[in-house]
């Protein structure tokens, strides 16, 4: 487990942020606010994909109307996005929300953040001081020439004083930029700064692959260095993708448990005895549906595969026209490679249903044989590419 930065924890609605806190998902629904149904809908499925807070555009007064009757009927908690009117962020509380985003860069009177927070205060909701680097206060952009991280830091710190100066802290902070090395010198910098949590993010990242790529590039690499409390994927797409691909991201790092698919497959060779990429994207399809929280592997051939998959739950490997079924590295059928697919469908199924012990036990007698005499036979037509025999002799005449 990846050590974490001591923060100070705070509660949006029913989730705890920072203080040792799992990292939690955010996202943010694109309806139209005042679309009660449709914006319902989306954070229904936002709740689905993986997201812990859903954040919701408060820019009108219908917005503000609409989130009095979706706050009482979300499945999680939902903040107001704010920018310009500090008496949408009133209103926003009238309505119920769970808390408040404000953009520094947005709400610059001093008197009119401070009447914010003392509501805020009085009704115990928190406020993200939400800094971004494409909004910056112009004082900052001209005495540091641009949206540095410094400028950035520099923004969210005279937010924060005007809020403490009312004896208000319940607060979390993201300072987004949308280079990745300044967003991450601006978390890292702030992050020396304050024991406020952080909400990670990289802004603007566009369109998936590149939007995820920067958004795990930044917030993964504050993340294992144990910054950030909890993240947002600012994808140009589908909602729903954002929250999928920030679940996963702290799922493959360890920080939150896996309750969905984790399908590994190598990446194929001159060995692979069968196309993997059409297993691969066949097995993904099928077992996705199944929702089932395992690791499965799918692997081109039996000489490697077993052995480079041991970790993985379960996983097949082929190798001359069979699919080799192996659980935690251990082959425990053997079946036509035709089918393949159903049989990792079916085992995955048994396996989450009676667990690893109860499914070893129930291995066919004489796979792992059969799988031992095909690596055999494959080694021979397709030569050792670990060079094991040469290796052995190798080592022997060393130690001799
Ligand atoms: S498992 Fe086999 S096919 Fe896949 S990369 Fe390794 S050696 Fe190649």
């Amino acid at each position: 487990m990846i050590p974490r930065k001591e923060t100070r924890q705070i509660r949006v609605g029913d989730v705890a942020v920072g203080g040792g806190a799992p990292v939690s998902v955010q996202s943010m629904t694109t309806t139209k606010t005042a679309d009660v149904e449709g914006t319902l809908a989306q954070v229904y499925a936002l709740r689905g994909a993986g997201a812990d807070i859903v954040r919701i555009t408060c820019n009108d007064v219908e917005a503000a109307q609409a989130l009095a009757e979706i706050v009482p009927r979300s499945p999680v908690p939902i903040v107001a996005d704010i920018h310009f009117q500090y008496k949408l962020a009133l209103a926003a509380m009238e309505a119920g929300v769970h808390g408040l985003r404000l953009n520094p860069g947005n709400i610059r009177n001093e008197e009119h953040i401070k009447t914010v927070a003392r509501e805020a205060k009085d009704r115990g909701l928190p406020i993200r001081v939400g800094v971004n680097a494409g909004s910056l206060d112009k004082d900052l952009l001209e005495k540091y020439g641009g949206p540095v991280p410094e400028a950035l830091v520099e923004s969210a710190l005279k937010e924060i004083r005007y809020l403490e100066e009312v004896d208000f802290t319940d607060i979390k902070i993201s300072v987004k930029h949308s280079q990745v090395p300044s967003m991450v010198a601006a978390y890292r910098l702030l992050s020396e700064k304050v024991d406020y949590p952080l909400h990670l993010g990289v802004t603007e990242a566009g369109p998936p692959p590149g939007g995820i790529i920067k958004s795990v590039a930044g917030i993964g690499t504050l993340l294992m260095e144990g910054i950030g409390d909890t993240i947002r994927f600012s994808l140009t797409a589908d909602p729903i993708e954002e929250a999928k691909a920030a679940r996963q991201l702290l799922e493959y790092l360890g920080l939150r448990e896996r309750t969905s698919l984790d399908l590994i497959a190598c990446p194929s060779c001159g060995r692979a005895e069968v196309d993997v990429i059409e297993v691969a994207t066949q097995a993904q399809k099928a077992l996705e549906a199944e929702g089932l929280p395992i690791q499965v592997a799918v692997m081109g051939c039996v000489v490697n595969g077993p052995g480079e998959a041991r970790e993985a739950d379960i996983g097949i490997a082929a190798g001359r026209g069979r699919g080799h079924l192996f659980i935690k590295g251990q082959v425990v059928r053997v079946v036509p490679e035709q089918e393949m697919v159903e049989a990792l469908l079916d085992e995955a199924r048994k396996l989450a249903a009676e667990g690893v012990e109860a499914r070893l036990a129930a291995a066919d007698v004489g796979a792992a044989a059969i799988a031992q005499e095909t690596r055999k036979q494959l080694v021979e037509i397709q030569g050792d590419a670990n060079r094991t025999a040469e290796r052995r002799a190798r080592v022997a005449q060393i130690a001799e």
